[in-house]
């Protein structure tokens, strides 16, 4: 289904092409568009230019995990709330490292920065040898949803840093938001950004350089096998 309103780049302009349009900023196109610049900009510079594959409008959003304007899922869909890009660029006072349609976009870039990082940058469960692909693909599937890269980047971060402190209040939710919030803030502020959200997105640098290998773990149980 889905074919309404579809399409493939076309009249939405350069920013989205060779993305896969469903439905439409309508009035909002500008804010619309920042938010997909800042995820194009953070996937550019990792090199994962492919993780963003579609762009989805809608009035309520698909809100996963609770997030406002937008929100990104791990095939590389992202979900723009059209009532979101209605209401404009609110002033949270600082719960977001910041609070522009910009930093929406790479906000939700961190989210799918870890995706790339774990198909490629990590070992899971190394002591399970000449596993199946749909098993490699549970595994995964499990860390992402249980935040076990995002633990393992902030974990080396703190060692790397010295200490674990307060992005924002909305990267204390919980570690996945933090590193999301991390990356928010080193592309969205630039050399204004908290030292320490440069060294977590130092981290994944070396993670997709491959000079920083994390082993994470996933037991049955979690897998629910
Ligand atoms: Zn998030």
């Amino acid at each position: 289904m889905g074919g309404r309103g579809a399409s493939i780049g076309s009249s939405t302009g350069k920013l989205y092409k060779g993305l896969y349009v469903e439905g439409s900023a309508g009035a909002f196109k500008k804010s619309a568009d920042k938010i997909v610049q800042g995820v194009k900009d953070v996937l550019k510079d990792f090199g994962f230019n492919n993780e963003l594959r579609g762009v989805y409008f809608s009035p309520t959003g698909t809100l996963m995990r609770g997030e406002a304007n937008a929100s990104m899922n791990g095939m590389g869909d992202l979900h723009i709330s059209t009532r979101a890009l209605a209401k404009g660029e609110e002033n949270s006072n600082g719960y977001f490292v910041s609070d522009t349609f910009y930093g929406t976009g790479t906000h939700e870039a961190g989210h799918a920065v870890v995706n790339a990082l774990l198909k490629n940058g990590v070992t899971i469960n190394p002591e399970d040898t000449n596993k199946s692909k749909g098993r490699i693909n549970l595994e995964r599937a499990t860390a992402r949803s249980k935040g076990k890269l995002e633990k393992a980047i902030i974990k080396e971060a703190t060692k790397r840093y010295g200490s674990n402190p307060t992005i924002s209040g909305y990267g204390s939710k919980d570690v996945k938001e933090k590193v999301a919030e991390a990356i928010s803030d080193v592309y969205t502020n630039k050399n204004k950004a908290n030292p320490y959200s440069k060294v977590i997105v130092d981290v994944m640098k070396d993670i997709n350089k491959k000079k920083f290998r994390p082993i994470l773990k996933v037991s049955k149980r979690e897998m629910g096998i």
